[in-house]
């Protein structure tokens, strides 16, 4: 029997909301549910967004949660190696290219990237060099395939990489992108199971894509209902203005994500303790109550 291993992935760049609980609850009740172990790893590989103080404050949330992760925190920062030697393979297999596209060249046209480094033969010869040019992006070219998968919550999901288009392994900063930071930390991880908010779903066949050209397991995913502000529809974040949670009212917060992520509650829920709770959610939890679509709050 393998074991099943999830995690929670956050990037410090500010404290929990409501919705990055959303996205711990359910990875932990659906880890714990499977007799599992539940990870954290903080995604610090964007060095320039950390917000100090942020990753101690999801911490002391987590835990004022009774969201207790097992093993070490795992830090991005640490594991620069590990993303160098993956691109190395990458270079070796010529699947990645230098991109010399500006982010404001490549706003004039939106949607996927448009191939126009990749065309360039000599930007593929360069990219077989472990040398990044300075003011180049490195790209994994996707090719013309189709990446099919079962989402655990949203059901079959079928994407033609070529619609989606060459994405950034190493930015021109020569920062690693979290697309192939993920993918590499997951394997390391030996995670096999990925609960996470919808925002990610269409990065989900990039990292397949991934997996398959480093010869990774792939990994299962369910990707969780966005919380949307039902004035404007936009997704509950940092960016938008969502509030820290408030860690002294853990037992609220969590029956609250509890019924946002369709499960039953217990009785008087308000009166047990965090660990009561969690324990009753552990034993309860069923994924396909979860909802498909958007949860919208005021
Ligand atoms: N670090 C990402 C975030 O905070 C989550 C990445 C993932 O779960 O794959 O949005």
């Amino acid at each position: 029997m393998t074991t099943h291993i999830g995690r929670f992935a956050p990037s410090p760049t500010g404290p929990l909301h409501s919705g990055s609980l959303l996205a711990a609850v359910a990875s932990y009740l659906d880890a714990k549910s499977h007799q599992g172990q539940w990870l954290l790893r903080i995604e610090d590989v964007d060095r320039l967004r950390t917000v100090k103080g942020a990753r101690d404050s999801i911490c002391h949330s987590l835990e004022q949660h009774g969201l207790n992760w097992d093993g070490v925190i795992e830090y991005q920062t640490d594991n620069d190696d590990r993303y160098q030697a993956a691109l190395e393979q990458l270079q070796q297999q010529q699947r990645v290219f230098f991109c010399s596209c500006t982010r404001t060249a490549l706003r004039q046209n939106p949607g996927p990237y448009p191939g126009t480094c990749r065309k360039e033969k000599s930007s593929h010869y360069l990219a077989a060099t472990p040398q990044q040019p300075a003011s180049h992006s490195l790209r994994f070219e996707c090719g013309e395939g189709r990446i099919d998968f079962t989402d655990r919550i949203l059901g079959q999901q079928s994407f033609e990489l070529a619609q989606l288009g060459d994405f950034i392994l190493r930015r021109r900063d020569s920062l690693f992108a979290y697309q192939l930071a993920v993918v590499i930390d997951d394997a390391q991880q030996s995670v096999t199971s990925v609960v996470r908010g919808a925002d990610l779903l269409s990065s989900t066949p990039w990292q397949i894509a991934l997996q398959q050209a480093l010869d990774l397991p792939i990994v299962d995913y369910a990707h969780l209902p966005l919380i949307t502000h039902a004035d404007n529809g936009q997704k509950l974040s940092k960016q938008t203005g969502a509030q820290a949670i408030d860690n002294t009212a853990a037992v609220s917060n969590l029956c609250l994500t509890l019924s946002q992520l369709g499960q039953q509650l217990p009785e008087q829920a308000q009166r047990l303790s965090v660990n009561q709770l969690l324990e009753w959610a552990i034993d309860h939890w069923q994924i396909n109550r979860v909802s498909k679509t958007a949860l919208i709050v005021d």
